[in-house]
Parts: C-alpha cells; structure tokens; sequence
C-alpha cells in the first residue's frame, strides 16, 4: 500500500495534490511520501517482530535512495543504515543513523573507506574477498581496533528480476563461496585486527518468489552450524535485501509476513542476531517521478510519441533493466485510452520510458507521474545531456518541503575550471 492515491479527480502524495508541487517547483522532479516510507519499514519490522524475531537490525540499503531527508524519516522509525561507499556512511551518519545501526558493504572498498568507517565505529564490515579481509585487519590493527567483520557468501543460487541485478550466483563479483568461507571465518578469527562476528548475503534484488531465498538462508544456516561445529563463535547473521516491489505487469512479491515466517521457520533454534537490508521494498512505491507533456509527435508510419521533459538521465531503470513502471496522468481526462510511446529528450534512442502503452488521451502541458519511482530513481540520476539534476520534494500529510533544490546551471558550470593551457 501507498499513499499516491485519487482524490476530486487530482493524484495526491498523502494530503498534496501533485500538481501543486508541480506548480511550485517544477517538473520534473521526485516526490517521496513520509507516510509510506514509514509504513513499509514498520510492516517488515511487525511481521520479523511478530514471528518472533527478537530485535532484527533493518538496514536500510542507502544507495536505494539516498536523501538525508528520507533517510532521517527512516532512521526516526528505529532504521540502521546498510551503505557501500563513505559518502553513503556520511549520508547515515548527517540522517542522525546511529554509527552502531549502520552496516559497510561492497565489493570494492578502499584503505581511506575501511579507515574512517572504523574510526566512526560501524556496527559491522561485510567482507567480500580474502585481500579485502587482509586490507580490513591490516587497518584495524594500524588503528589498535578490532574491526567487527561478518563474511559476506555467495550462496550460489539464481534470484533477481534481471540479470543485472542477480548477484547470488557463483558467477558473480559478489562474496565468497561457501566452501571458502569456513576457511575465511577461521583466518578471521585468528586476526588481530579483526573480529569474526557473523555471516551474510544478499542475493539479488525484485525478487518475487521466495523459494531460491529460502534455499539461500538454509545453506547460511548450515555454515553457522558448521562453524560453531568448528568451534567457532557466529554472533550475526545478515539476510540481505532483495524482496521485490510490484511494478504492476511483473509478478506479486510475497507479503512481508509470508517472507518473515520463511525466515522464522529457516532459522528456528538459532540462536543469532538477524539483520536485513531492505532498499527497494522500503522506498520503491514510496516515491513518484513528476513530468510534464512538452508535446505529442505523431508520425505518418503510426507510431504516437508522447515527448516529455523527464528522461533517461533522470529515471534510468527503464533504460538499464527493460523496467516497467507504471504512467499516471495527474488529472486524467475523459475518454478512449490511447497508444503512445513515451519518449524523453534525450539523444539515444534508449531513452524511451515505454513503447505501445495505453494511456487516458494526454495533451501538451499536462503532468504525468511515473510510479514506484522512490528507489533506484533519483539515485542514478545523472547530468547527461547537461540536464540539471532532478530537484526532491518530501511530502509529510498536507505539508511539503523541498529535500534538494533543483540547481542552477551557474552551479553546474561553477564546479568546472579551466586548465592553464587556456
Ligand atoms: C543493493 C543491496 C541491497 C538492497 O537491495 P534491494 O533489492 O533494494 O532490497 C542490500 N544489500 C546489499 C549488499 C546490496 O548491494
């Protein structure tokens, strides 16, 4: 459930017309809902709570959206944060995340990564290969610290909408494989910068069946009692995100609670603290992308182009992954649906949103919502074409406030500067 719902005949974010924010800030722009941010983090947290998971760590996965306001939204609700770079740990930590809610994951994390998330004091590192283990201990030891580690696996098994966002399959750069990671553990554990703490992964994201998820977390199961077996002490177990959304033509995620009673049911009589790391089931539907008509292009051959002033460099997931999203006219005219292929600005024949979609008749000017947007959205907004990042816009019931201003294109030239040789 969200809170962008038909009220007089307007889409509204919670108590706000989205036209009105339109109006006031311009398009496009993203638009986030307090009240629905909030709802999906408590839903998990109920359904974990509520089959007996005794105080899971629900991390937010921040590159999902990163917005220090959504983010202290989240964090006030009792969120960690789960990030992968230090731009995301200062995100967390200006969000007011507690430094012991917040988990560092990621392939590739550099010396002056490891190193300032160790002096923050990070709740746990998620190793992902044997150099990164040795970096980590090399660090904790220049700092006289213990870094808590859990060793990230890769329980090889096929999960994800698409294939660029699988990331359990031993083919991928993720994690260790389960063989290793005994072998790890154990070196983990005899480290003197370090702190063998727990296992992890994360196996995929839009997941929509639960199957290769519970054939996931059973084989971590096996690997904490085989370390335990081993003597060793296993104190954490992160289950990862990946729990899909639906995006309306794709198939129904399980609910929460169908999902928090597999993982009740997979880690019975295991004593461990759990921690997950949800992005997209937290902020997909919890935020919109508003755009407006420039005009409709209809060509001889047949085809209807329904040109917009929103395009790939500001929601690229059509583009990236072949997404689907769902298109709503802000105030849907009377009358037959009509074909069009929404189309951005852009110069790349890949920014096309949506071929052959039906829509309510659509004018110039009119504004048009792309739903779902809240994650993976803004965040992989770019400048392409020199178009001004996407401005944010947070809604809390009948009030809005601007979270990132739109920024001029003195600020965008400002951050240049010639060479010399000029
Ligand atoms: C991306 C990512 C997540 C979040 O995935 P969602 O599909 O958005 O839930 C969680 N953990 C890690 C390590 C990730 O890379």
């Amino acid at each position: 459930m969200n809170h962008f719902e038909f009220h007089g005949g307007e889409l509204c974010c919670e108590g706000v017309p989205l036209a009105r924010i339109a109006q006031a800030v311009g398009t496009p722009v993203y638009v986030y809902s307090s009240a629905t941010l909030e709802r999906h983090y408590q839903v998990l947290r109920d359904a974990l709570t509520g089959v007996g998971i005794a105080d899971p760590l629900i991390a937010f996965a921040v590159k999902a959206n990163p917005n220090v306001a959504v983010l202290r939204t989240l964090a006030r609700q009792g969120a960690g944060a789960d990030v992968v770079s230090e731009g995301e740990i200062r995100r967390a930590l200006a969000a007011g995340v507690p430094a012991d809610r917040i988990v560092f994951s990621g392939v590739g994390k550099t010396r002056g990564e490891i190193a300032f998330a160790l002096q923050t004091g990070v709740a746990e590192i998620n190793v992902e290969s044997e150099p990164e283990l040795e970096l980590i201990d090399a660090v904790g030891r220049e700092l006289g610290v213990r870094a808590a580690v859990a060793i990230r696996v890769n329980p090889d098994v096929e999960a994800g909408g698409h294939a660029k966002i699988s990331t359990g399959k031993a083919d991928n750069k993720f994690g260790v494989s389960l063989a290793e990671a005994g072998r790890l553990y154990a070196r983990a554990a005899n480290m003197a910068g370090v702190r063998a703490v727990g296992v992890a992964c994360h196996i995929g994201s839009q997941i929509t069946d639960l199957s290769p998820m519970r054939a996931a977390f059973a084989k971590m199961r096996s690997l904490v009692e085989r370390l335990r077996g081993e003597g060793l002490s296993v104190e954490r177990l992160d289950l990862g995100g990946g729990l899909g959304v639906p995006y309306f033509n794709q198939p129904e995620p399980p609910p929460p609670a169908e999902y928090a009673a597999m993982i009740a049911e997979v880690v019975k009589g295991l004593d461990v603290r759990l921690a997950f790391e949800p992005g997209r089931m937290v902020a997909a539907n919890a935020g919109v992308l508003v755009a407006q008509v420039l005009h409709i292009h209809e060509r001889p051959e047949g085809r209807r182009f329904l040109v917009i002033d929103a395009a790939m460099n500001d929601l690229i997931r059509p583009a990236m992954y072949d997404a689907y999203h769902d298109i709503r006219p802000l105030r849907p005219r009377l009358g037959e649906h009509v074909i069009y292929d929404v189309v951005g600005p852009v110069c790349e024949t890949g920014d096309t949103f949506t071929r052959d979609r039906p829509l309510p008749p659509l004018k110039a000017a009119d504004l048009l919502a792309f739903m779902t947007a809240g994650a993976y959205g803004s965040a992989m907004a770019s400048e392409y074409n020199s178009r001004l990042l996407v401005p944010e816009v947070l809604v809390k019931g009948d009030e809005f406030a601007v979270v990132r201003p739109r920024p001029t294109y003195d600020d965008m030239l400002a951050r240049e500067r010639t060479a010399p040789w000029f």
